[in-house]
Order: structure tokens, then sequence, then C-alpha cells
């Protein structure tokens, strides 16, 4: 047994009597880890909170057993670090932050450190507190997320045969961006707009600069730093990567590529292509999904 201080965010919250929660936590240091609070001693800026909430931020002591056998872990203590309240203040942050919640406890192993990953969580949930949208500080959060996991799909060229041109589907399975001629045979595909593929190729660049993920903890979630390395880019790409949110509370430029046929905002084409993605790596979609898209399940985009 380990007794272990660490930043953790609550990520679900299950309540088994008037004392005692199981949650599952993401951790900074140690990961994702399941653990039981039972009449802790509780430190909070909020007089009346009971217990610890879903979605609250703090740092926590408890004891972990190190002998591999899926125990809870015993939360001893706990001090919350932010109050993220704007949450609770419209439906679609809520869901926001569920969502990204939902992608962090299906995509993470237990006890599998991922700090960048952690410090993204932290920065996509303060940019939801403000948002006036969900769907841009989500998409920001898909990516990190696949990136955290190894698992980013490749925009840039068809996977199947390199060709940077014609590309009009995506495969999950194969990984990427499928071309016209591939389409015919890949057995998963699903049509891509080119207002798409746009998007989603202008927002790589950003996500090499290893210095792009806010601090945690920061309250300051916009990236004003220069970027520092576009050079490793095309020219045409690096000029891209000005216009891309390199924060997720980033808005999409004015002139970005529309989308008609993928609703009303930009991201929106980015967030079902990257859903999707999700959606096959979790071996379902996303509880939350049709929440932060209502016409998610339309097969369109
Ligand atoms: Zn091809």
């Amino acid at each position: 047994m380990a007794q272990i201080r660490d930043q953790a965010v609550v990520l679900s919250r299950l309540d088994y009597s008037e004392t005692s929660q199981v949650l599952v936590l993401m951790t900074r240091e140690h990961g994702k880890v399941r653990a039981i609070a039972k009449g802790i001693r509780r430190s909070t800026k909020k007089r009346f909170a009971v217990g610890i909430d879903l979605l609250e931020v703090g740092t926590m002591v408890a004891t972990m057993r190190d002998d591999g056998t899926g125990n809870l872990a015993n939360i001893s203590e706990w001090t919350q670090n932010a109050s993220l309240g704007g949450l609770r203040d419209e439906l679609f942050r809520l869901n926001g932050a569920l969502y990204v919640a939902e992608l962090t406890t299906q995509l993470t192993a237990d006890h599998d450190p991922h700090p960048e990953l952690f410090d993204a969580l932290i920065a996509v949930l303060n940019a939801l507190v403000e948002a006036s949208e969900p769907i841009g500080p989500v998409v920001w959060f898909q990516f990190r997320m696949l990136v955290a996991i190894g698992s980013l799909p490749r925009f840039d060229a068809c996977v199947r045969c390199e060709n940077p041109d014609d590309l009009t589907h995506f495969s999950s399975r194969e990984g990427g961006m499928i071309c016209r001629s591939c389409v015919p045979s890949t057995m998963e595909t699903r049509p891509v707009t080119r207002a798409t593929i746009a998007s989603l190729q202008a927002r790589g660049p950003s996500l090499s600069r290893p210095g792009d993920v806010p601090h945690a903890g920061s309250p300051e979630i916009t990236d004003t730093r220069q970027p520092d390395n576009v050079g490793d880019a095309p020219p045409d790409q690096g000029r891209a990567t000005a216009t891309a949110p390199s924060s997720p509370g980033g808005q999409a430029p004015a002139d970005s590529p529309g989308d008609p046929a993928a609703g009303p905002s930009p991201f929106t084409g980015p967030f079902r292509l990257l859903d999707y993605h999700i959606s096959h790596l979790m071996g379902r979609q996303p509880r939350l999904a049709a929440k932060i898209v209502p016409s998610i399940r339309r097969p369109s985009g």
C-alpha cells in the first residue's frame, strides 16, 4: 500500500451510501484511478458542497494498493483546487464536459499516467466554463486525446496509396483518409466533405508543437506563445497554423471554410468525423455525442 498525493479530476461518481462515494478520477501523475471516498476530510471553497462533485478538480491524498488486483484506492483527503461552477450555468457546457470525461474514462487504462492529457483535460474544462458553444473546445480535446493514445488518424494523404489529392472518404479501420481510387477496395469508409478535410488538415501542425498544451491549473488557457517550429510544416500549412485554434478556447476564424452540409459551426464536420473514429475505438458511440451535435446520427459530413 502506498500513499499518494496528486491532482485529480472527477470523471464519474456513484453515491452508494449517505457518506460514501465511488469515484473514477483522472490524476496527473498516476493516470486513471478508481477510488472510494468515505466520510473524508474535505476542504472546499463552496460552503454548502457535500462530498466530492462530478467534474470537480482537486488535490487528493489516497492510499493505493499496488498489488494490481484492481482494488479501489481509498481517498483520505480532498482539497478543491478550482471551482468550475460555470459548467453548470449552461447545459451545453455541462454536456461538453461530460463528453470529454466519457472519452477520458473509456479511452485510457487504469494507472497509465498521461500528464499531457490531464493538462488538456483541465484546459478544456476551463475553456468550457466560459464557452459560448461546446464544439470548438471539444474538438480541440478530441485531437489531444487521439494524440495521447497514439490513435490520431492521418489527414494529409490517402493512408493506402499516399496520394495527397482527391481525398473523398475516411476509414477508421485504415486510420485516415482514403482517396477516390482506393475507396472501392476499402472495406469501411465514410464520405467526408472537402471543408472538413481542410479543417482537419489545418489543425495538424499546431498539434506537433510540444508546448501547445496549456499548463494545468493555469487560469489563462489562451496560448499567446509564438509557434516555434512551424518551419517543419509546408508553407501553406504553416499559415494554417496561425488560424487553427491552439487552445481549447480558440474560435474558428471568420474565413474558415464553411460546411453547410455539416451544420452551423465550422467545427461540426471535424467533430463528427473524430467522434466516428472515437466510436470505433470505444466500440460504441460516446453517450453524450448526440448532445454536442444533435443531428450526429445523420449520415453526412
Ligand atoms: Zn489511395
